[in-house]
């Protein structure tokens, strides 16, 4: 099952922590927010995968969030959660713009399967096009090309696996140790100061020569990949 990132937006806060637990579990990373106006304010601040939004919220409900996410971010799924089973409200829900619809109290076993068919659709939709794109810097992840401005990028396995990892965590501080971690692996014995050469030479191949720079120094913590 793919790893998914996804922004939980439920004020029960048994409920966020069963959930929470089972996701972490089956492998994704999960970001809470206890009510509609934090979900949202997340939701414009980072960027995730998947959300799963309970509709009867404080503040902005479960509804309304899902209409403005629905403005700004076309694409992400977003799964509803209620305790109110009736017809009406699941119909209202995916007119919201909801892809799927999950009716309290829920097997945990069904959220995952729902989360997977949710994953698999998606996957159909962008099958075709295994890429990651930032401004005009494209990274094709299948056929492990790398253009900038349509031009084709040379790099070393280790600064592909670098970019690979930067363009898959954008708009995200990433720390040296993090590099190390998911570039090098974690068993890796190597001092931090090395990252800071692989990502001048990463730099080199795919900054130096364009006006917007695309990894940015983040001073004492590390560095940052995103357009202006
Ligand atoms: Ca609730």
């Amino acid at each position: 099952m793919m790893h998914m990132n996804i922004l939980l937006v439920e004020d029960e806060p048994s409920i966020a922590n069963m959930i929470n637990k089972g996701l972490t579990e089956a492998g994704h990373e999960v970001s809470i927010a206890p009510d509609g106006n934090i979900g949202y304010q997340m939701a414009m601040s980072h960027s995730y995968d998947l959300y799963i939004i309970d509709i009867m919220l404080p503040g902005i409900n479960g509804l309304e969030l899902c209409r403005m996410l629905r403005k700004v971010k076309d694409s992400q799924p977003i799964l509803m959660l209620s305790a109110l089973g009736t017809t009406d409200n699941i119909i209202t829900g995916l007119d919201t713009g909801a892809d799927d619809y999950l009716v309290k109290p829920f097997k945990f076993a069904e959220l995952l399967a729902r989360i997977r068919a949710i994953a698999r659709r998606r996957k159909g939709i962008v099958a075709d096009e295994n890429k990651l794109r930032i401004a005009d810097l494209e990274i094709d992840l299948d056929a492990r090309v790398v253009k900038r401005n349509n031009i084709e990028v040379s790099l070393t396995s280790t600064e592909y696996r670098m970019l690979e990892y930067f363009m898959k965590n954008q708009r995200k501080v990433i720390s040296r140790m993090d590099l190390l971690e998911h570039v090098w692996g974690v068993d890796f014995n190597m001092a931090t100061n090395v990252v800071d050469v692989y990502v001048n030479y990463l730099r080199k191949k795919i900054d130096k020569d364009f006006d917007s720079k695309l990894i940015h120094t983040v001073i004492g913590m590390g560095y940052i990949m995103k357009s202006a």
